[in-house]
């Protein structure tokens, strides 16, 4: 069968975010994944030629296509300009931020065993930017920050984490939360997560308090699966479990909703190796893998990752963060992936 063609908006972002784009789009290309891309420009590289770092055109490519793959965008500093990545989850209510955390078998990591993916919500809870100062004679005397958390949020944040695990063939949930204090806000998040877990019963359900579990993933991450938890628990434990695999190099991520999902590298765009070529293409590698499986591509996804496992493992292609002193480049790391596709 021969599937159908996709087409993607592939944004390949400011400093490293060409370099690596050039690497990713040449190593799936190579995997022959039906894939078509509508390049659009966003960051620092659409504010010079647009003089807005987020043009029309790009949002609009997004609405259609409905798929992206994002290299990292520079925020403008000054301008007043709203953050690119908070602008695109908003207007497409990108709810459910995914980041697996895989280790992989060459890198220095800590362990070795790791195979997890934090499922966070995006939308709500302390990062709802319902928040402000308190004023006493012209002195800011406190602030003020409200966590919202509604019933529709918790929800479908926890259906979403339990269908991916279905979806995956993963066989654990944790529902990370920190009710005993929080007892509003985490308490309803918990009380949702369990109601939601009992229409998967094939998937078993636990749940956790954050502090405990920040310590369990740092002792033994081997025991985690899929990890479901609000906005700030889950920010500071997905940069946790990038920690335990090796780092940013290697992670990436899906911002996912109900009608356009966007794939991206968790790391920034690195302005200072920019230019220089030595940047490591795994994470918006691995950004494609997620969005091949997303598309259905499973078994493209599957050789690719197999692919820069492998290049990886063997640690002769691979860019210097990876092996100091290494001078391999971002595009001959890329083209011992294809190498390796093709072998
Ligand atoms: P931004 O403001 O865009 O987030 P940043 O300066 O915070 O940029 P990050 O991308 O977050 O930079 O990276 C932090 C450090 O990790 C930098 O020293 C950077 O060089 C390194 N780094 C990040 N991504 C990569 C990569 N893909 N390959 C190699 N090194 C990387
Ligand atoms: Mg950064």
């Amino acid at each position: 069968m021969v599937s159908a063609m996709h087409t993607v908006t592939l944004i390949p972002g400011d400093g490293i975010g060409p370099e690596i784009t050039a690497a990713a789009v040449k190593v799936i290309e190579a995997s022959g994944a039906p894939i078509q891309w509508d390049r659009h420009l966003a960051g620092m590289a659409a504010l010079e030629k647009f003089g807005t770092p987020l043009p029309e055109e790009t949002l609009e490519s997004f609405r259609r296509n409905k798929v992206a793959l994002k290299a990292p965008l520079t925020t403008p500093v000054g301008g007043g300009y709203r953050s690119v990545n908070v602008t695109l989850r908003q207007e497409f209510d990108l709810f459910a931020n995914v980041r697996p955390a895989m280790s992989f078998e060459g890198t220095r990591a800590r362990f070795d065993d790791v195979n997890l993916v934090t499922v966070r919500e995006n939308t709500e809870g302390l990062y709802a930017g319902i928040e402000h100062f308190i004023k006493a004679e012209g002195k800011t005397i406190a602030a003020e920050s409200i966590a919202l958390v509604t019933r529709t949020g918790c929800e479908r944040i926890v259906d979403y984490a339990f269908r991916y695990a279905r979806q995956t063939g993963r066989k654990k949930v944790a529902i990370v939360h920190k009710a005993n204090i929080l007892k509003c806000t985490s308490g309803l998040f918990l009380e949702i997560g369990r109601e939601v877990a009992k229409r998967y019963p094939d998937i078993e359900c636990e749940d956790r308090i954050v502090d405990a579990c920040a310590m369990q993933m740092v002792m033994d991450p081997g025991q985690f699966d899929v990890i479901v938890t609000t906005n700030l628990f889950g920010d500071i434990l997905s940069d946790l479990a990038s920690g335990l695999v090796g780092g940013l190099g290697l992670t990436a991520g899906a911002n996912i909703g109900r009608e356009a999902a966007m794939f991206e590298a968790v790391h920034g765009s690195a302005p200072d190796i920019a230019g220089k070529g030595i940047a490591n293409p795994t994470a918006l590698i691995m950004a494609g893998v997620m969005m091949l499986e997303h598309l259905g591509e499973q078994a493209t996804a599957r050789r690719i990752e197999q692919a820069v496992r492998a290049v990886i493992k063997e640690g002769k292609h691979v860019t210097p963060d990876l092996k100091p002193g290494s001078t391999c480049t971002t595009q001959e790391m890329a083209d011992a992936i294809v190498a390796e596709l093709q072998s």
